[in-house]
């Protein structure tokens, strides 16, 4: 005899999917998840340094990239980080704001994963692991999928970020075997790559400083890493999300400094050299390296007195060192991308719902879609509330 139907098949046990299916499951759905990983919840294990920074306190449609840049309000205004934080505080899991209101385990990701796991528990879901999704059938209201069938199907497979942990762009192909677009995916929090003239800047690798980084849409102030590749930490990876092919990255190498700093430290230490002014707010070896490159052929000319050099010549420099400009050759790609920007296209979807206009019980949830917020929890609220959203969805099915 065959099993009667799920009221819902969840492809992927990542964090959206687990509480799709815990949403579902404990408003009394049948729910099977699958796939192909032997455990759920990899990505949120490794995720914030193995103490995952599971939200953000901060919150706003607009920290999210998105073709549609309103699509993600419904979800997020419906399941609020106050909502996963009073879900973690029921479990007893210890956490801490780090900073620009990220919240971290105390303790350990597993934690997550295991509370999510227990909430599905609760909901009497059901777990096929090392399972993979193959053909997908859907005729007479049913999507059958690895010898099992359901009312209503969600793709929560993510992205291809990170394709060591089992990452695909799975999402991609079955959005299209649907007849979903799909916004081209791209590596997004991502570091970037420098060649040509910015080569040198390679020597650099180890070193960071607080800058503000831009690029055409976006500006961040936060910690930047000089790498063996290009350029890393979180104001990169930041604009990364943002930046496009042949575009440039704009760097504000003093960003709290005052008008004419340097034209003040002449006038307080006129014996002072440039490069000793430039060290007092960026570490040695990056001053040396900048005004190497500012001073071009004048070798000395790092090494002479600030009093003998122009106001005129120190506010260009000011200007050159608060607007430097890199041109990246391209990313690290999806090997080290934190996430994958684009994806299912929101116009296919209901932003109250997370179900597909075209095909009726059909949702995509979590990074698989056309939402991907900045560093700093907004992707996991995104996962949560977007699972939950659609978790709500198939429990009002009939
Ligand atoms: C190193 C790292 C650190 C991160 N740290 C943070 C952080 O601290 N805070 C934050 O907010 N975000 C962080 N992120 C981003 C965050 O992990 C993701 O945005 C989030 O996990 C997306 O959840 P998801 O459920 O949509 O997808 P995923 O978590 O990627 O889950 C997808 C699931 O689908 C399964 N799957 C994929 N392809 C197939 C297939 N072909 N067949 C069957 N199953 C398949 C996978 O095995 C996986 O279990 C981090 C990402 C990385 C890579």
């Amino acid at each position: 005899m065959t099993p009667p139907p799920y009221d819902a098949i969840i492809l992927g046990a990542g964090g959206a999917g687990l509480m799709c299916a815990a949403t579902a499951g404990q408003a009394g759905k049948r729910v099977l998840v699958i796939d192909h990983a032997d455990a759920p919840g990899k990505k949120i294990l490794i995720s914030g340094g193995g103490r995952c920074n599971f939200t953000n306190v901060h919150t706003v449609a607009d920290r999210f990239i998105s073709a549609n840049p309103h699509f993600a309000k419904s979800a997020l205004g419906r399941y609020r980080p106050a909502d996963f934080i009073a879900l973690v505080d029921r479990y007893g899991i210890a956490w801490h704001e780090k900073t620009l209101g990220q919240l971290f385990c105390d303790g350990s990701a597993r934690q997550i994963v295991e509370m999510l796991m227990a909430e599905c528990e609760k909901g009497g879901v059901d777990f096929a692991f090392s399972t993979a999704i193959g053909e997908i059938g859907h005729t007479d209201g049913l999507f059958r999928v690895a010898g099992a069938a359901a009312r209503a199907l969600v793709i929560a497979t993510g992205g291809p970020s990170i394709p060591k942990m089992g990452a695909t762009g799975i999402a991609y192909d079955l959005a299209r075997r649907f007849g979903l677009k799909v916004v081209e995916p791209r590596p997004a929090l991502v570091p970037l790559t420098l060649g040509g003239d910015d080569i040198l800047f390679r020597d650099l690798s180890g070193v960071s400083a607080e800058v503000e980084a831009r690029t055409a849409k976006a500006k961040f102030q936060e910690a930047a890493l000089f790498t063996h590749r290009g350029l890393s930490g979180p104001a990169i990876l930041q604009v990364s999300s943002y930046w496009r092919h042949g575009t440039p990255v704009e760097i504000n190498f003093a960003p709290d400094a005052p008008a004419d700093w340097l034209v003040q430290i002449k006038r307080d230490k006129p014996k002072a050299t440039l490069k000793g002014a430039v060290s007092m707010r960026l570490p040695d070896r990056l001053s040396t390296a900048l005004v190497e490159r500012l001073s071009g052929n004048e070798a000395n000319w790092g090494l002479m007195p600030l009093g003998d050099v122009k106001d005129a010549l120190l506010r260009q420099i000011e200007g050159r060192l608060s607007r430097w400009i890199f041109q990246p050759n391209g990313t690290e790609g999806y090997a080290k991308a934190e996430v994958t920007a684009g994806g299912i296209s929101t116009a296919d979807l209901s932003q109250r719902t997370l179900e597909a206009a075209k095909v009726p019980g059909l949702y995509a949830i979590g990074e698989a879609v056309d939402v991907t917020g900045w560093l700093g929890g907004y992707n996991f609220q995104w996962a949560w509330a977007s699972g939950v959203a659609a978790g709500q969805a198939i429990a009002s099915r009939d």
